[in-house]
């Protein structure tokens, strides 16, 4: 039985930090990339003479290099200059759309993936909310059944390199190269597609977006609160680690083993991208080559989008609220939650979600003290109660940030984040 290969290369030490790096680290993380690239073919299989090329790398949102929650950039420097000497490009480009509220552009600049890629030899970058967009039906989708808008230079690239950051992510476990089409949606069809068929959505777009190769970035690696989780300990520095494959939903099979998941029965978007026909999940077709997965596996910690029990101060009445409206609300939580102190000025917030939910009668709303907010149209019914953030996978608490606010500038605030044709004042 022919196997799919995905190579897997370790270092004990790599110098640097990613925002504090020299030429001894650029030239370690090259020798491991060329490695793990030449495992699987090498990049003159993927790459012809000029070719446009697209590399999509974590830009994610406007936080230093450090934090880790974007791509690496002695990562992203050291493949820019890998194609340049191994291969021809025509052209060359880094694109990403940054997370939901955030502005890839900044997030190139200040994640320092933007002038790693421009000094690696990158032609430019390309902020993905500003590429044309094609509106695409998808065939035999199972979820993403109305056309969706996706990034014209994408489409039409010769050779699609993704470059994920290895993390956990609260909604989907992994977020690693098929994850990456999530990105590749715009803002709004992207937090639509934030509920339980989230992988089905995945899979469905891997079916018109598939990279020729992947490459998972494992330096510095997210657990816990991904995709960008405000805990220091959510960080695993130095796990130095590259995984790299031409079939993208092996490279995430062996990316989710490391990290400790059961890759078949705990993350259904590989399991169905299988069947569907798109990889291979199952580790016994996957010929790992280079470091063996046992030597560097870790249990990295799971999400959690729960609301109960967080702190003294926050009550939830979560009824039957699904995935959608937990995760965001958790993201924004999450903020406070990392820095507790941020909670001395109010003395509670109480969270209405979900539809038939049981709430008290009274419930005390009056920032900037005590907050009651009503999360996402099934909890419509409560609406009266506090501060209603109406949609479907609210996007309420995500950079909300309303504590010492008024009702009025978190409406505000939470107006600009609803997906297109929506307007909270028109709806009040
Ligand atoms: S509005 Fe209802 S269905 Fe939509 S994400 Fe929230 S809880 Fe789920």
């Amino acid at each position: 039985m022919k196997k799919t290969r995905v190579s897997v290369i370790h270092r004990e030490h790599i110098p640097g930090t990613p925002g504090s790096y020299d030429e001894s680290a650029l030239e370690c993380v090259y020798t491991m990339l060329k490695e793990a690239v030449d495992a699987v073919g090498g990049l003159r299989s993927v790459i012809s003479n000029g070719d446009r090329v697209v590399v999509r790398a974590n830009a994610c949102w406007a936080a230093k290099p450090d934090s880790g929650v974007a791509a690496d950039p002695r990562v992203v420097e050291a493949l820019m200059k890998l194609i340049r000497e191994e291969a021809a490009p025509g052209e060359l480009i880094i694109a990403d759309r940054s997370s939901i509220g955030a502005d890839t552009e900044e997030a190139f600049e200040i994640s320092g993936v933007g002038p790693a890629a421009l000094r690696g030899g990158a032609d430019r970058l390309l902020p993905l909310e500003k590429d044309e967009r094609i509106t695409v039906q998808i065939p035999d989708a199972r979820a993403l059944l109305s056309p969706v808008h996706l990034p014209k230079t994408m489409l039409e690239a010769d050779t699609l390199i993704y470059l994920p950051k290895m993390k956990v992510h609260k909604l989907t476990n992994i977020t690693l190269a098929m994850k990456m089409n999530q990105g590749s949606l715009d803002w709004n069809e992207a937090i639509l597609n934030h509920g339980p068929d989230m992988h089905q959505k995945v899979i469905d777009l891997l079916k018109i977006l598939h990279p020729h190769l992947s490459i998972i970035d494992a330096l510095w690696p997210m657990q816990g609160q991904g995709p960008g989780s405000p805990y220091p300990e959510d960080l695993i520095k130095d796990f130095n680690v590259i995984v790299a494959g031409k079939d993208p939903v092996a490279v995430d099979t062996v990316g989710a083993t490391i990290m400790g998941f059961d890759a078949w029965h705990e993350i259904p978007m590989l399991r169905g991208a299988e069947v569907a026909g798109l990889g291979v999940a199952d580790l016994e077709r996957i010929e790992v080559i280079g470091t063996p997965v046992e030597k560097i596996r870790r249990n990295f910690r799971r999400g959690d989008i729960h609301l109960i029990g967080l702190h003294p101060k926050i009550d939830a009445y979560m009824g039957r609220a699904c995935d959608g409206c937990l995760h965001f609300t958790r993201t924004g939580l999450d903020v406070y939650l990392a820095n507790p102190q941020s909670l001395d000025e109010i003395e509670k917030v109480t969270f209405i979600t979900g539809r038939n939910t049981a709430v008290p009668d009274q419930l005390d709303h009056s920032p900037p003290k005590r907050y009651v907010f009503v999360v996402g149209d099934c909890a419509e019914e409560h609406k009266d109660k506090g501060i209603f953030l109406p949609g479907c996978a609210s996007t309420s608490m995500h950079r909300t940030f309303f504590v010492g606010k008024t009702s009025e500038q978190i409406l505000e605030n939470y107006t600009d984040l609803q997906p297109r044709g929506f307007n909270l004042k028109e709806e009040s």
